[in-house]
Protein backbone atom coordinates (compact mmCIF):
# COMPACT_ATOMS: atom_id res chain seq x y z
CA UNK A 1 0.00 0.00 0.00
CA UNK A 2 1.55 3.46 -0.85
CA UNK A 3 1.90 5.93 1.29
CA UNK A 4 0.40 9.42 0.78
CA UNK A 5 2.74 11.88 1.75
CA UNK A 6 1.71 15.53 2.38
CA UNK A 7 4.09 18.33 1.60
CA UNK A 8 3.73 21.34 3.80
CA UNK A 9 4.98 24.45 2.84
CA UNK A 10 8.53 25.01 4.30
CA UNK A 11 10.59 27.94 5.06
CA UNK A 12 12.68 28.57 2.02
CA UNK A 13 16.47 27.69 3.23
CA UNK A 14 18.73 30.89 2.58
CA UNK A 15 20.33 29.47 -0.68
CA UNK A 16 16.76 29.54 -1.94
CA UNK A 17 15.62 33.07 -0.60
CA UNK A 18 19.11 34.21 -2.09
CA UNK A 19 18.40 32.96 -5.45
CA UNK A 20 15.02 34.08 -5.61
CA UNK A 21 15.93 37.84 -4.70
CA UNK A 22 16.21 39.45 -8.08
CA UNK A 23 15.44 42.86 -8.58
CA UNK A 24 13.14 43.87 -11.44
CA UNK A 25 12.63 48.04 -11.47
CA UNK A 26 8.86 48.27 -12.65
CA UNK A 27 9.18 50.92 -15.57
CA UNK A 28 6.83 53.34 -16.34
CA UNK A 29 6.71 56.05 -19.27
CA UNK A 30 6.18 60.00 -18.76
CA UNK A 31 3.02 61.30 -18.97
CA UNK A 32 4.52 63.95 -20.17
CA UNK A 33 7.55 63.51 -22.75
CA UNK A 34 6.89 59.45 -22.73
CA UNK A 35 9.87 58.95 -21.79
CA UNK A 36 9.93 54.91 -20.67
CA UNK A 37 12.30 55.21 -16.97
CA UNK A 38 12.61 53.27 -14.10
CA UNK A 39 9.66 54.02 -11.59
CA UNK A 40 11.89 55.45 -9.10
CA UNK A 41 13.25 57.91 -11.57
CA UNK A 42 9.51 59.48 -12.23
CA UNK A 43 7.36 61.75 -9.87
CA UNK A 44 4.08 59.72 -8.94
CA UNK A 45 0.98 61.96 -9.06
CA UNK A 46 -2.53 61.20 -7.93
CA UNK A 47 -5.79 63.13 -8.44
CA UNK A 48 -6.21 65.60 -5.45
CA UNK A 49 -8.89 67.63 -5.40
CA UNK A 50 -9.18 69.60 -8.27
CA UNK A 51 -5.68 68.81 -9.55
CA UNK A 52 -2.96 66.60 -9.26
CA UNK A 53 -0.74 65.84 -6.74
CA UNK A 54 2.46 64.93 -6.29
CA UNK A 55 2.07 61.34 -4.49
CA UNK A 56 5.88 61.85 -2.57
CA UNK A 57 5.34 58.41 -0.21
CA UNK A 58 4.12 56.60 -3.51
CA UNK A 59 1.68 55.12 -1.34
CA UNK A 60 -1.56 56.96 -2.06
CA UNK A 61 -4.40 55.06 -3.30
CA UNK A 62 -5.99 55.54 -6.84
CA UNK A 63 -4.99 55.91 -10.04
CA UNK A 64 -1.58 57.46 -10.72
CA UNK A 65 0.16 59.35 -13.10
CA UNK A 66 4.10 59.36 -13.37
CA UNK A 67 5.90 62.07 -14.58
CA UNK A 68 9.37 62.73 -14.83
CA UNK A 69 11.33 64.95 -12.22
CA UNK A 70 12.12 67.80 -14.36
CA UNK A 71 10.30 70.92 -13.98
CA UNK A 72 9.66 71.06 -17.89
CA UNK A 73 7.85 67.46 -17.98
CA UNK A 74 5.63 68.11 -14.81
CA UNK A 75 4.75 71.29 -15.61
CA UNK A 76 3.44 70.21 -19.35
CA UNK A 77 1.96 67.45 -17.37
CA UNK A 78 -0.08 70.33 -14.63
CA UNK A 79 -1.46 72.04 -17.63
CA UNK A 80 -2.55 69.30 -19.83
CA UNK A 81 -6.24 69.19 -18.70
CA UNK A 82 -7.81 67.61 -21.47
CA UNK A 83 -5.26 64.71 -20.45
CA UNK A 84 -6.24 64.29 -16.65
CA UNK A 85 -9.76 62.73 -17.23
CA UNK A 86 -8.22 59.60 -18.85
CA UNK A 87 -5.11 59.84 -16.53
CA UNK A 88 -6.60 59.68 -13.37
CA UNK A 89 -9.98 58.00 -14.38
CA UNK A 90 -11.94 61.19 -13.36
ZN1 LIG B 1 9.04 63.47 -19.19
Amino acid sequence: MATLRIMFPQKMSKETSEAQEITIVPQRTCVSCGRKTEKTELKRFVWGENSPLEDIPGTASGRGAYCCRNEKCVHSMKVQQKKWKRLFRL
